[in-house]
């Protein structure tokens, strides 16, 4: 389970995130979805702690953070962050790493496994995401969709509790944003916990089993996707839905 309870998030006078609450269940996926700047991507950070609430708690599996203003403990905040895989909206691999050395790179150099066991693991990844055949490519030599998945492979790496996702497919033309997606939607299927933030309706319908509205900091409207995006009760939501693509 993961648990975000009333997390405020300021960056000096702005309140970015206003008492907040969004929970997943292990195993499902939720969509982030909002206006530009209503603060899904600061959501995510917060989650994995690249960015610290003032106010508020975050439950990851078995840990516990309460935020008081103080920055967490080192200790707290290594431990979220290896429970958390992060995939950006522009990749951001390793450029003169292979696409295998891009996956690997956390295994061998945070988890200190040895060599042959991180190459098997993330030669298994790249199978997953369809570019077993790509281990060898550098990034400049992978398509925008293939990077994303290298990108998703490598934070599968060390098999996080969650995968946060920001705008994953945002930029991709559609039918590399398909690649991608149908990867997430593979994930999704096998069970993995996600949250994704995005404005690809194709994406967050296909994907999310919830749809979370953020508005300005706050939580319009919390929903199972299907029906927040089929059946919206707050008019807000229809309203924006309907500026999807
Ligand atoms: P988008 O859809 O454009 O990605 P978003 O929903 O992800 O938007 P955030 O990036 O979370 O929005 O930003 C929320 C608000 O916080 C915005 O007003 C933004 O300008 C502000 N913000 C984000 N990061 C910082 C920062 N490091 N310093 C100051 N303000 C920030
Ligand atoms: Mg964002």
């Amino acid at each position: 389970m993961i648990r975000l309870t009333d997390i405020v998030k300021r960056f000096g006078d702005l309140e970015v995130l206003r008492r907040v609450n969004v929970s997943v269940r292990e195993g499902s996926v939720t969509a982030l979805i909002g206006p530009s700047g209503s603060g899904k991507s600061t959501l995510l950070r917060c989650v994995n702690l690249l960015e610290f609430p003032e106010a508020g708690e975050l439950v990851l599996g078995e840990e516990t953070v309460r935020f008081t203003g103080r920055p967490p403990e080192r200790e707290t905040i290594r431990r979220v962050r290896r429970q958390t895989g992060m995939v950006f909206q522009n990749f951001q691999l390793f450029p003169h790493r292979t696409a295998l050395g891009n996956v690997m790179e956390s295994l061998v150099v945070v988890l200190k496994w040895p060599e042959a066991q991180a190459r098997a693991r993330a030669l298994e990844l790249l199978e997953k995401v369809g570019l077993a055949h790509k281990a060898d490519a550098f990034p400049a030599q992978l398509s925008g969709g293939q990077q994303q998945r290298v990108a998703i492979a490598r934070a599968l790496a060390s098999s996080p509790r969650v995968l946060l996702c920001d705008e994953p497919t945002s930029a991709l033309d559609p039918e590399l944003a398909l690649e991608v997606v149908e990867v997430l939607a593979q994930l999704a299927r096998e069970g993995s916990t996600m949250m994704i933030a995005t404005h690809d309706l194709r994406l967050a319908a296909s994907v999310a089993h919830e749809a979370v509205l953020l508005e300005a900091g706050e939580v319009v409207e919390s929903a199972p996707a299907r029906e927040l995006f089929t059946n919206p009760k707050h008019e807000r939501t229809r309203r924006f839905i309907s500026t999807l693509g």
